[in-house]
């Protein structure tokens, strides 16, 4: 940490301009004490990592909730530089006694106040939930920055997120779509890089587009509110088809339950399940919540209300309703995150999908009709998957 206290309660901060022989004649002279359990803390001085303040044992400290890294170090000390430039009145660890807490960075002139936490180690979702709503509780927004050691980039276009980073997904306003993204800084780099997620592909595996940026080129509203350029799509469909193959090739013994389910409804009904029709299986944006392979809720989708035969009818209501039986009964899953994020979002947009391609007509309300019934073909893997690629060339224009 770079803040600590003197015996006379004076706040010390490393950041400010002192030189190092006023603080090797501080450290002979004073002892500085933690900010928030009071114990002793030693200044160091040393060459390779940026001064700093330590408990005299690691982990000694009730309030410290991570190991201090050289990179968190780093970053909290770039990122406060960076704000000062920008003119931002910021505070690093300013200590909030009523909560008990330090954020990195604390942004007290914003209305409301914001804290900055450069998040580098995994911690649990309790654990971020309750330092999310401890701040919330003071009034105060949080803003969740994470290391670029975070960002696990699989190929282009194609990202792995944990469960942490999963939690704290920040919805973005666009024309058109709802989307979400993620913040990650490289100290070392000075470089910022958001993540704009457009879909989930696993349950862990995203399809997204990086945009990095020097700290430099970037003010603290462009931070908190990016904007995106024009995104390159270099590969996001061939992800998409191969992922499909993989669904449409697993075999029997691997299947989840989920899968056994809707397998055995299959088989009732004389369907092969692995044969499936193309608008099954299609990238949603906004189902980002939803940590079960699309393929498996729109299945479900189609198998329970669009079956219904043509000129029937179903509602969304309906649709929800089942969905949540479906996660309490744990066939479906959704990911833990910060901001509740509704299901039926994700549900109109692939009805949306289905009526574009003339199986469904939206009606007044939350109703639809069917235009026709299923056509739920046994036909070899390689149309089939021709058949995928074809429709995510017309439904999907980028
Ligand atoms: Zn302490």
């Amino acid at each position: 940490m770079f803040v600590a206290m003197n015996k006379r309660g004076k706040r010390i901060s490393l950041l400010e301009s002192f030189s190092l022989k006023e603080l090797q004649e501080m450290k002979g002279s004073e002892h500085f004490y933690c900010q928030s359990c009071g114990e002793e803390v030693i200044m160091k001085l040393g060459q390779s990592v940026a001064w700093h303040f330590a408990h005299k044992a690691a982990g000694d400290c009730p309030n410290q909730h991570e190991p201090e890294t050289r990179t968190h170090l780093t970053g909290k000390s770039k990122l406060y530089h960076w704000l000062k430039t920008n003119g931002v009145k910021a505070e690093v660890e300013y200590y909030l006694p009523a909560i008990q807490r330090r954020p990195d960075l604390y942004l007290p002139e914003r209305v409301p106040p914001l804290a900055i936490e450069f998040q580098c180690a995994t911690i649990g979702y309790e654990q971020l939930k309750a330092r999310s709503d401890s701040l919330a509780a003071e009034g105060i927004r949080v803003c969740w920055l994470f290391g670029s050691h975070r960002l696990k980039k699989l190929a282009p276009n194609l990202f792995k997120l944990s469960a942490m980073e999963l939690a704290t997904l920040q919805e973005m306003a666009t024309h058109s779509e709802r989307t979400y993204f993620l913040r990650y800084f490289s100290p070392t780099k000075k470089l910022f890089c958001f993540l704009q997620l457009l879909f989930p592909l696993t349950s862990t595996q995203f399809i997204g587009i990086e945009h990095s940026q020097p700290d430099s080129h970037i003010n603290l509203k462009e931070f908190l509110t990016p904007s995106f350029h024009s995104p390159v799509y270099l590969s996001w469909k061939r992800h998409w088809l191969r992922q499909k193959k993989h669904w449409r090739t697993k075999v029997l013994p691997k299947f989840s339950p989920l899968e056994r389910y809707l397998f055995t409804i299959c088989a009732r009904r004389r369907h092969v399940f692995s044969s499936y029709p193309a608008y099954i299986g299609l990238p949603i944006a906004s189902s980002i919540a939803i940590a079960t392979p699309p393929y498996l809720w729109q299945m479900w989708i189609i198998t329970h209300f669009v079956n219904r035969g043509k000129g029937a009818y179903f509602t969304l209501e309906e649709i929800e309703r089942g969905f949540q039986k479906m996660v309490l009964q744990r066939y479906f899953q959704l990911h833990l995150m910060l901001r509740f994020q509704p299901i039926r979002q994700a549900l109109t947009d692939y009805l949306l999908l289905l009526s574009r391609v003339g199986l469904i007509t939206p009606l007044s309300g939350d109703s639809y009709r069917i235009n026709q019934s299923i056509e739920w073909k046994n036909l070899d893997l390689e149309t089939l998957l021709k058949k995928d690629q074809k429709l995510l060339d017309l439904l999907y224009a980028f």
